[in-house]
């Protein structure tokens, strides 16, 4: 799940990094309220759940609080990156005269998380890396051990940092791993960390995306999720409690089990197929919970035909055969489907499939032929 730059920058504040003062707005006059309570110029921005806000003009300055009106009048229901700006942030705006990044990831391969910063900050850090990979420092973090103040030190002096800036700067680091540890996040970072004409540091920007398995133990967290960073189906399908994941194929899958998923992509792509998406019904399945997963793949218009992958376990083959008859009566569809029902049940699951005339298959691999071809138009 992403936060928009206005929580995460909330969230890393109360461990204890410095952010400009600021609030958000979601209409103009808001906007100018903010603006003349912080008594000084502002940077209005836009909140949208994708990077490059700046170089899109979702990000401008304003002097006085009429300023801050018109401008937030203007950012206010521009598209960035396909995204409608519904809410900008007013914050104090900050003299810089240092842009520096800083984040944390996890590293899958030393299972653990690296913090990583670099003088070049304020632009796109997969950029620096492209570019001039040497000017990133890295360490990484021991999960039981926490972030180490050397190890903040040794960040710093890798960026050039000025001395009397380092005591703040691991503080910072610290801060930031905490939020990033404690909230379960996946990544975590301020791009860019400001050194003020003041001398002082301060989080402009800040990003962070949380472990969606991790959710459950963050009722607050969950509680900030952004509609709009969900298309219908996926929102659907969360609620459904189905795993979901739209992709550009024309092949659309039901499958339980993610394992089971994942081969039956590969198997379809083996055989000339493009998946439309990946999508776990999970075990024990309902008709109804069928009958929301068979929607959801049929409201993509790229669907040309359907391929059910069941292994009946917990999950009864002639329930989830059920469901497919239930979901087709509420949305009539000329899209071919080729069922395989395997395990418990699959003898009622066949018969009743095959009384609505619906392809069958005994292997998954007769059925991922018959669903490519079906998608090619050969029935
Ligand atoms: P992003 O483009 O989505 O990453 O948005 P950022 O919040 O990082 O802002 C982009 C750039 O706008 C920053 O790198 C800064 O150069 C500039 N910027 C953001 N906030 C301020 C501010 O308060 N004052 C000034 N002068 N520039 C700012
Ligand atoms: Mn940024």
């Amino acid at each position: 799940m992403k936060l928009h730059e206005y929580q995460s920058k909330r969230i890393f504040a109360r461990y204890g990094v410095p952010i400009p003062q600021g609030d958000v707005a979601t209409t103009p006059e808001q906007a100018r309220q903010i603006a003349a309570r912080l008594g000084r110029r502002v940077v209005v921005k836009s909140q949208v759940l994708v990077g490059g806000r700046g170089k899109a003009g979702g990000i401008r300055l304003a002097d006085d609080p009429d300023e801050a009106e018109k401008v937030a009048d203007e950012i206010l229901g521009m598209k960035i990156k396909g995204l409608t700006v519904k809410k900008v942030l007013l914050d104090e705006a900050a003299d810089i005269s240092k842009e520096i990044y800083l984040g944390i990831v996890i590293d899958r391969a030393q299972r653990r998380p690296v913090m990583m910063a670099s003088a070049e900050g304020g632009v796109e850090i997969e950029e620096v890396a492209r570019v001039t990979p040497e000017r990133i420092f890295k360490i990484t973090i021991d999960p039981f051990l926490g972030l180490q103040p050397f190890q903040g030190r040794e960040l710093s002096y890798g960026i050039g940092l000025s001395k009397d800036l380092v005591r703040d700067f691991v503080k910072i680091a610290q801060s930031l791993y905490a939020a990033f540890a404690e909230c379960d996040a996946s990544l975590a970072e301020i791009n860019p960390l400001v050194v003020t004409d003041e001398g002082k540091l301060m989080a402009v920007d800040g990003k962070m995306l949380l472990d969606d398995n991790a959710l459950f133990r963050h009722f607050e967290l969950a509680e900030m999720r952004d509609a709009d960073e969900e298309t219908a189906e996926e929102q659907e399908a969360r609620r459904q409690g189905l795993s979901y994941v739209k992709l550009d194929g024309t092949i659309g899958c039901m499958v339980n089990g993610a394992g089971l998923a994942m081969a039956t992509m590969d198997i379809t792509k083996l055989h000339g197929g493009e998946p439309a998406n990946f999508l776990d019904i999970g075990g024990g399945a309902q008709a109804e919970k069928v009958a929301a997963a068979l929607r959801i793949i049929l409201s993509d218009p790229n669907v040309k035909a359907v391929l059910f992958n069941i292994f009946g376990g917990i999950t009864r083959c002639d329930e989830v055969a059920r469901g497919i008859l239930e979901a087709l009566q509420e949305v009539p569809t000329e899209v071919p489907m080729v069922a395989r029902l395997v395990g418990t049940n699959e003898e009622e699951g066949r018969q009743i499939l095959a009384e609505a005339e619906m392809e069958t298959a005994a292997t998954l691999v007769e059925a991922a032929q018959k669903a490519v071809a079906a998608a090619q138009g050969e029935r």
